[in-house]
Parts: C-alpha cells; structure tokens; sequence
C-alpha cells in the first residue's frame, strides 16, 4: 500500500470549510493509496465549478480543463497512454448539464476511466443556482419561488445508456466512499460515481444531516450488481431512504481492445508512423 501522503499536493483547498469535496478528495487519495497506484501512474482531469479545482490538490498528472468538457480531455489522455489510471472530476453542473452529451457518448465508448461527480445539486461556484439534479420546490437565487423542473436522475440515465459500472457515494461516510472508488478504479470499463457532496454555503436543504438520515449502504442488503433491473430500481429510489453503493458492474469489452491503433500497446510507447493512404483511399 502507498503512502495517502504522495497523492496530497502542496496547494491547499481553497473550499469553503465543511464543504463535502475535501471528503472526496480524502477518499481519493485514500483510495489511491490503497490500490498501491504511483502519483506518475494516474491523470486527474475536471471541468469548471468548485469540485473542479480538485486535481490542483491531488499530486498526479492533472488537467483543469474547460466547463463540461472533462470526459474528452480525460479522454484524450487515456488514447495516447491508456496505460495510465485516468480519473475525470467535476459537478453535477458541469456533468449532467453543459457536459451531459459527453457523458451520454463516454458511457456508450466504454474506455477504462472512472468519472467523479460531486453533486451538491447546485451551481456553488456561481453562487447558488438550480443545477439539473435540484430538487423539485427548491428555492435558490434562480428560482425563487421553488425551482418547477424535473431533476435528472443521474445514476438510471447511465443505466439506460449501457454504463458497465454505476454507483452512489456520500462524503459523510469517506471509508464507504474510498471503498467504492476502489471498485470503480478497478472495473475495466468506463465507471460512474455520483457522490452526494453538500454545498454547506447555498444548499440549505441537501445538507449532512439531510442525507446522514436517509442514506444506507447497499453492501448491507446483499444486493446483486449484476442485476440490471435492481439496478435501475435502487437508481430510482429517493425519499425516506436512498442507497449508496455499488448499483450495477458488469464488464464489457473496452473501447481500447477494439481500437485497431490501440490494440499494439500505449501510443505513446509506440513508434511514430505516417497512416497508410490506401487505407483512405478504399473509402473514395
Ligand atoms: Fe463547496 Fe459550496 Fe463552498 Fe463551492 S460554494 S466550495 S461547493 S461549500
């Protein structure tokens, strides 16, 4: 096991106090650390919001990139070097709003990556407006009189696009968290984790204790992640109790065992060569 300490940068959270991303971000170095993982071995790639200033506090390769656009970044890094551990972070802003046709098309490619999402169901960096998993009634600084759309059920969305692995975290309880960003390193297919992170700043109503009452552990109800169904029944369960936990992990081949360009080893470990013309010119 690695020490935690190789993967904590030298620049400090800049987070307010309280705010559920440190536990994140603790629970990814733990994890990390567990999985005896080199800081060298692993990319950490964000989008644009509070969560997304993580891997400036995560000592890896990492990449702050632009609002919504983390999945082709991280991506892009696995293309040429999927032998690295390639991790995208973000919010549930910048994921499942701006960024939401990437997650979509990320899920169907099935690369060997894992995705992060803080969702504290809000826009925190902008100080306090409906992101697309508020709550129906919520009342933010958009929508003062109780926000009257729909919110995006983030975890049956990846299952109906075919996600390999799905699965739910809380910040308040990081040893669950680390666990289960363990899996989802581990899992060879693209791996979504959706991690309740309150915003202790503008979400007054999806709070610690908000969700410490509600929450319980799938482990502990000996659910099957090979059940699709069940799968999608626990996605949508929400109200008095709500799971966390792995959902759904059945692994499918990778998009880079079927990447003729890839299949040769790591681009980047790969000689340079020019492609052979005739290959296009049988498309003329
Ligand atoms: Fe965290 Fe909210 Fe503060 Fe942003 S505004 S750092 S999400 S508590």
């Amino acid at each position: 096991m690695a020490d935690v300490a190789v993967f904590k940068s030298e620049v400090k959270p800049d987070w307010c106090p309280g705010c559920g991303d440190f536990g994140v971000l603790n629970s990814l170095q733990k994890a990390c650390a567990d999985l005896n993982l080199n800081p060298h071995d692993v990319m950490v790639v964000s989008g644009i919001g509070c969560s997304s200033n993580l891997p400036g506090f995560f000592n890896s390769y990492g990449m702050h990139s632009l609002h919504g656009r983390s999945l082709p970044v991280a991506q892009g890094a696995k293309f040429g070097n999927h032998g690295m551990t390639v991790i995208a972070t973000g919010g549930d802003g910048d994921g499942y709003g701006i960024g939401v046709g990437h997650l979509i098309h990320s899920i169907r490619r099935n690369m060997d990556m894992t995705y992060i999402v803080m969702d504290n169901q809000i826009y925190g960096l902008t100080t306090g407006q409906t992101s697309p998993t508020t709550e129906l009634k919520t009342r933010t600084k958009s929508t003062p009189a109780g926000s009257t759309e729909n919110p995006l059920s983030p975890l049956a969305l990846a299952l109906a696009g075919g996600c390999s692995f799905v699965a739910r975290g809380f910040s308040g309880e990081p040893m669950h968290l680390a666990e289960t960003f363990k899996k989802a390193i581990q899992h060879k297919g693209f791996a979504l984790v959706d991690v309740f992170s309150p915003c202790v700043t503008f979400n007054k109503t999806n709070t610690y204790p908000y969700f410490k009452e509600k929450v319980y552990k799938l482990e502990d109800e000996k659910h099957d992640v090979t059940n699709f169904d069940a799968a999608m029944q626990k996605a949508q369960e929400w109200g008095t109790r709500i799971p966390i936990g792995v959902l759904y992990a059945k692994e499918r081949p990778v998009y880079e065992a079927s990447e003729t360009a890839m299949m040769a080893g790591p681009l980047v470990k790969q000689p340079f060569r020019m492609l052979d013309p005739s290959i296009l010119l049988e498309f003329v």
